[in-house]
C-alpha cells in the first residue's frame, strides 16, 4: 500500500487511517520544522501527482475486507507534502465519503485556499486542519520558508474567506518555534487575524519531533502555557488545545490488534515512519507490538541495514527513514 497507512490512534481525531495523496514530498512550503524532510518540488501548481485511479483502487482493495471499516473511527486525507496540491483530490475525496460513510479530516498548510476550486473541494470534508503559523511577512519566511509563487496576504484572505464558506468543522493549528514566531508582537498580529476566521478550535503546537533543521526550536512549556492562555482569553468559547503536551487519546485495547495478526507490520512501520518520525513508545501504541523490547526486536536488522536511523530530540530518541 502506497497511499494508505496506518490506522494510528491520533491525538486528535481518534483511530484515524492516513490516506497520502503525493508520491514524494511535494509542496509549496518548505518548513524548517517538516518531519517529512526537505520539499524536493516547490510548487504551487495543482497537478495529477498520482493518477487518481490508483489511490482509488487502493482505497478499494483496502476496503474490500469489511472488518476494516469497523476498526477506525475517521479517514485523514493528508499527504507528504500538500495534498490540495493534487489535481485529483476533490474526486479522491467524494469516493472516500461514498466508500467508507466515515468522517473526513484533511490537514492541509492552508495556503491554497484563494483557489475557489479547492474551497469547493474541502467543503466535502467534516473536519479541515488548517495551518498559520505566522501573519508577519519575517516570520512566516523564516519558519514556512514559501515557495515565490504565495503570497501571505492572500494566505489570510483564502483562509478567512473559507472559514465562512464552510459548514464543517474548522480547526486551525498554529505551529510555534522559539525566537522565530513566539514573540508578543507575532502572536498578538496572529490574533488580530484570527478574529476574522471562524474557528471551532485552535490547536497548538511546538517542535515536538525531529525538525528538517537543528535551528528549529521548540518553545517552552511556559511559554506555550503563556499563549495558550492568551488566545483563550481573546477566544472565548474557542478551546484552545496544546498539541506538544499530547491531548489525551482515545485508547484501543491493546488486544483489539496485536503484531503476530499483521504479517505486514514491518512495512506498516515503514510506510509510517515515511511521514513522520516515531519513538519506540509511538510504534508500540500505534500498532500494538506488545513492548518496547518487541519494537526494538522488529526495528534492530532495519537499523542494522540502514533502512532507518535513530536520531535523539529533546530527551526522547526518534526511528527516522534514511533518504532512499
Ligand atoms: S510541514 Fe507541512 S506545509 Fe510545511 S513543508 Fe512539511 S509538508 Fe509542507
Amino acid at each position: 500500500m502506497d497511499h494508505i497507512f496506518g490506522p494510528v490512534n491520533s491525538r486528535r481525531l481518534g483511530r484515524s487511517l492516513g490516506i497520502d495523496l503525493l508520491p514524494e514530498k511535494i509542496c509549496n512550503l518548505n518548513c524548517i520544522y517538516c518531519e517529512v524532510g526537505a520539499t524536493t518540488k516547490l510548487t504551487c501548481e495543482r497537478q495529477e501527482y498520482v493518477p487518481p485511479a490508483e489511490i482509488l483502487a487502493e482505497i478499494d482493495t483496502y476496503f474490500s475486507d469489511g472488518d476494516r471499516l469497523a476498526e477506525i473511527d475517521i479517514v485523514t486525507v493528508t499527504a507528504s507534502g500538500e495534498p490540495t496540491l493534487h489535481s485529483g483530490f476533490g474526486e479522491i475525496l467524494a469516493h472516500l465519503k461514498e466508500t467508507t460513510g466515515k468522517p473526513i479530516a484533511v490537514l492541509t498548510n492552508g495556503t491554497t485556499l484563494m483557489d475557489e476550486q479547492v474551497r469547493q473541494e474541502l467543503a466535502l470534508a467534516d473536519v479541515v486542519i488548517p495551518s498559520l503559523d505566522s501573519v508577519r511577512v519575517e516570520s512566516f519566511r523564516k519558519l514556512d520558508r514559501p515557495a515565490t509563487c504565495l503570497d501571505l496576504g492572500e494566505i489570510i484572505d483564502g483562509l478567512v474567506l473559507f472559514s465562512h464558506e464552510y459548514t464543517g468543522k474548522l480547526w486551525l493549528e498554529i505551529l510555534l518555534a522559539r525566537g522565530i514566531n513566539d514573540s508578543d508582537e507575532d502572536v498578538m498580529a496572529l490574533q488580530e487575524v484570527i478574529k476574522r476566521i471562524r474557528v471551532d478550535r485552535i490547536q497548538l503546537n511546538t517542535v515536538a519531533r525531529p525538525p528538517l533543521e537543528s535551528f528549529a526550536r521548540p518553545v517552552s512549556e511556559h511559554r506555550l502555557q503563556e499563549i495558550s492562555a492568551l488566545l483563550h482569553q481573546w477566544n472565548p468559547g474557542v478551546p484552545v488545545d496544546l498539541l506538544a503536551q499530547g491531548a489525551p487519546t482515545k485508547d484501543i485495547p491493546s488486544t483489539d490488534v496485536k503484531a503476530e495478526d499483521q504479517p505486514d507490520l514491518v512495512d506498516e512501520i515503514i510506510q509510517m515512519l515515511k511521514r513522520r518520525p516515531c519513538t519506540a513508545a509511538d510504534i508500540n501504541k500505534i500498532f500494538h507490538c506488545g513492548g518496547l523490547e518487541k519494537v526494538e526486536q522488529y526495528l534492530a536488522p532495519l537499523v542494522r541495514s540502514g533502512k532507518i536511523y535513530t536520531r535523539r530530540h529533546g530527551d526522547r530518541l526518534y526511528y527516522l527513514l534514511s533518504a532512499e
